[in-house]
Order: structure tokens, then sequence, then C-alpha cells
């Protein structure tokens, strides 16, 4: 396979209306027969769309961009595009490719308008910082909860040094995150790294503390061989060392003053940010509107995952249980570390439906069920990805009650353990019926949903290391081959799963 063309750059509507318009225009991909089709306009005026690649009589759907602010996915499934000529296993007159690239772009105008100050020169750098506030949110909000069972509902705490490091001792006995550090393969003698922060003695200022663990960490640095290793070692100092986060927490001495209040690292970096220059006017208007009257923390819709009218189209299922807090005004927050924003209501996570009273599937979701329902009606279908941002897993199982369960998790699954093979992911064996990816798992065969980047931290934690974003991308361009390499055999062996086909 020819080597992929990864373009690493800041995006925004524009980009990517500019990276589609440049797909149009690309004779390689003219030759494929792309067209691009109109899906009509979501309420605010945002263009819907699908591009289709080939002409085979079977298909496959690829979709991105479900939250507003994984914009990773919206991200990949554009250079996706632009990789198809490349791609070995690929033949046009088999299989068509249907690509909806962006489902929600009022929620990633919005997510991406708060990152405006963010250009290709500060990308990876701002990036990169955003990664470590976001880690240390989760750190803190996490030893929160310890301290919470501990004490029995805290309700102010202030970081000083010696509860600094016990948030990192605490954090590094449960070692997954570490993993996530490293932009190859999960480290098993980080476990090693836990040494580091045993016995450390009591400290009354942060200087002394920040150099007690460097040298610490040199310490280690200096005896291990282990490349990798090292790398994670050099990743963890900058995350624990790095001068910016230094000066924030000395200069703070931050405050949580309760785990559901208080301030977010990754919402202060955007905390002056205003919600502007949406290419719909209104959207911003009604949008900050609706911050200030709810108190929204500032600075939180660089996470912005609903579309403009709050519908998170991920939950937008009848049987979402967030209807039901909708029915009965529960107060329920997101989780860490956005457990200071309140869920299934108007803001930046969002609620299932418009109206919990009367509940409507979101525009977004029923164009693309729309598509699904002809293509499977048809014969044709062979299977969709979702992709979705952070994680690094693959949800393949349908959901028990599923109409031939057996049969669409067996065909799942195949198709899912022929992804993992490049993209070295984990597959989730549970099925749920509470979401609409799952909803569509259990309705149409082949239906996978997929979290792209091991890093968390949308929106752009995955942009904080390059080679972590490389590999995410270029892994994820040769699964898809793998994938269709397999819809080919599906294909020339008849195994297309069509309604008719009861067993
Ligand atoms: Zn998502």
């Amino acid at each position: 396979m020819k080597s992929n063309n990864i373009v690493y750059e800041k995006l925004d509507y524009d980009v990517f209306n500019k990276r589609i318009n440049d797909s149009l225009e690309d004779e390689r991909l003219i030759k494929l027969g792309i067209s691009k089709n109109p899906l009509g306009y979501t309420f605010y005026g945002y263009e819907l769309f699908e591009l289709t690649i080939g002409s085979g009589k079977h298909d496959l759907f690829i979709v991105g961009g479900t939250h507003g602010s994984e914009i990773i996915g919206v991200d990949f499934v554009t250079q996706l595009i632009n990789n198809i000529p490349n791609l070995e296993d690929y033949d046009p007159n088999l299989l068509t490719i249907h690509i909806i690239p962006n489902q929600n772009p009022e929620g990633y105008d919005i997510t991406t308008q708060t990152m405006k100050d963010i250009n290709n020169d500060n990308l990876n750098k701002e990036s990169y910082d955003y990664y470590l506030r976001y880690r240390i949110d989760n750190l803190i909000n996490n030893y929160l909860k310890v301290l919470d069972k501990k004490f029995n509902n805290i309700k102010d705490i202030l970081i000083t040094p010696q509860v600094f490091i016990n948030i990192i001792k605490e954090s590094f006995k449960d070692i997954s995150w570490s993993n996530l550090i490293d932009s190859k393969r999960g480290i098993k003698e980080l476990s090693l790294y836990q040494n580091i922060f045993s016995n450390l003695d009591s400290y009354d200022n942060y200087s002394d503390l920040f150099k007690d663990i460097k040298i610490r960490i040199d310490n280690l640095s200096s005896r291990v061989s282990n490349p990798y290793f090292k790398s994670a070692i050099k990743r963890i100092e900058l995350s624990l060392l790095s001068n910016e986060l230094q000066n924030i927490i000395m200069s703070k001495n931050y405050i949580y003053l309760n785990k559901n209040i208080g301030e977010r690292l990754y919402q202060d970096k955007f905390k002056d940010n205003n919600i502007t220059n949406t290419k719909s006017e209104e959207l911003s208007k009604n949008v900050s509107e609706v911050f200030n009257k709810l108190n929204i923390p500032k600075g939180s819709q660089i996470k912005f995952d609903p579309n403009g009218n709050f519908v998170n189209l991920n939950k937008n299922r009848v049987d979402n249980k967030g209807i039901i807090d909708m029915l009965n005004n529960n107060i329920i927050y997101g989780i860490t570390p956005s457990n200071n924003i309140l869920d299934n209501t108007d803001g930046p996570i969002g609620k299932p439906t418009i109206d919990a009273n009367n509940f409507t599937y979101s525009y977004e979701n029923i164009v693309l069920k729309d598509l699904l329902d002809k293509s499977y009606e048809k014969g044709r279908l062979l299977g969709t990805i979702l992709y979705h941002s952070t994680g690094g897993v693959i949800y393949s199982k349908p959901h028990d009650d599923t109409d031939r369960v057996d049969l669409l998790t067996k065909y799942n699954n195949a198709l899912a353990e022929v992804y993992v093979e490049s993209s070295d992911y984990k597959i989730v064996k549970e099925g749920e019926n509470t979401g609409y990816g799952d909803y569509l798992r259990s309705t149409f065969p082949g239906v996978l949903l997929i979290e792209l980047s091991k890093m968390g931290g949308n929106p752009i934690g995955p942009y904080g290391d390059t080679n972590n974003y490389n590999l995410t991308i270029d892994s994820n361009i040769k699964a898809v081959n793998d994938l269709i390499k397999r819809c080919n055999e599906i294909i020339l062996n008849n195994e297309v799963i069509e309604p008719s086909n009861k067993i």
C-alpha cells in the first residue's frame, strides 16, 4: 500500500469545507466517481450531505462528528477520503463508500470557534497544554472521589503540596491512564514508576516538591534502557513538571470548592473565549444566551457535544435514561472532568431530546437512518462505521433483545476483529440499546462504533502528541482497508445479511 498522506492542522468549519471541496476536485477521486449528495439542513441552516465514492452494488457507510467536540473523528474521516485512492483492496466496482463526514456541524462549529486563538504554529504546544490540564483535572477529581469516600461528602479542598503528592500517588496506583501517555503501546514497567512517588516527605511549598520529583525522575531515567519506557518517563516528567502547569498550580493553590462546582483547568484555558463567530450568528447568540442564563461554566463550550438545540445525537434514543432525568428534573452532573456541568439539560453535554414529554429523533439522525434503511432494504448494506474520538475501543455487540442477535454478533465481531489488527483497539463485548449508535447496531448489520484516539481530552488533547496523532490516523486508514478487504469477501461469498435473510 502506498504510504498515507497525513495532514496535521488546526481545524474549523472553513478548513472542513475546504477539505471536502478539495476532495471533490481531486482527479484521483473523480476517477473513482466521487459525488456530493445533499441531505438537507440542520436547524441553524448548516448543510448536511454525504459523499459517495465508487459504483459497486454494496454499501459501506462511514460517519464522523456525531459529537461536536470530537473533532479528530471529522479530521480522520476527511483524511480517509483523501487516502481512499491509496487503499489497495478497494474495488470501486464492488463497493460504494458513503461518507457523512460531519454529522453535527453545529456542535463542531461551536467547539472549533472556541479554539479560534489556536493556529497551526501553536497547535501542538497548546494541545499538549490542554491535554495536561485535562489529565490533572481528571486526577484531582478522581482523587476527590477517594477522599469523598474516606471523609463523607467533603465540601472544600485546598490543593496543598501534600495533597498534590497524594493525588499523584493515588493516580499511579491505577496506571491505566499512564499507559495512554505512551504513543505506541502500554508499558508494563510503568509500575516501577510508582516508586518515584513513594516516600516523598511532607512539603510546605511547591518549588521544593517539584525539585525533588525532578531529581527522582532524572535518577530513574538514567537507569532505564527500554526506549518506550524512556519516552513515557519523559512525557510524565513533562506532564508533572511543565513550567506552565507549575505556574498555574503555584499561583492558584488550586482550590476545588466542591466536586461539582468550582474550576476546571481545561475550562479555565478558554474562559475568556465567548461563543461567537459561528457560521450561523443565530447559533452563537442563542447558545451564549443559554450559557449566561444557566450559569454554565465559562470555557466549557470547548467541549461542546450536542447540536445547537442541545440535543446530544448519541443520547437521542427513546430508551435513554436521561429522558427520565429530564422528566423528573433530576440534578445529574457529567463525568469527570466535566462533573461541574449539569447533564441531560441545555449545556455542552446535552440531552436526549428537545422535549422529554414528546420524544423526537433529531434531523441529523433521521437522515442517517433513512440512508441505512434504503441500503438495507435493497440488500446492499455491508456495514457502518461511526467514528467517535477518545478511548481506543470498538463497540460491536448488538443488544441481546435484537432480532437475530447471534447472527449479527457473529457478523459484527468478524468485522471488529479485522479492524483491530491494524488499530490495536479493544473490542467491547457488551451491547446496550440506550444510545443512538447502539440503536443502529441493534437495527442494522455491521455497525461499529469506534473511539479513535488513545489520548484523552476532547477536542484537542489528541493533537498534543504528533506521533500518537499520526499513528492514530495512519493505523485507522490501514484498518479501513482491512475492513474493505473483508467486505469484498462478504460480497463474493454471499454472506451479506439481508432483511429477508431470517434465521
Ligand atoms: Zn462520542
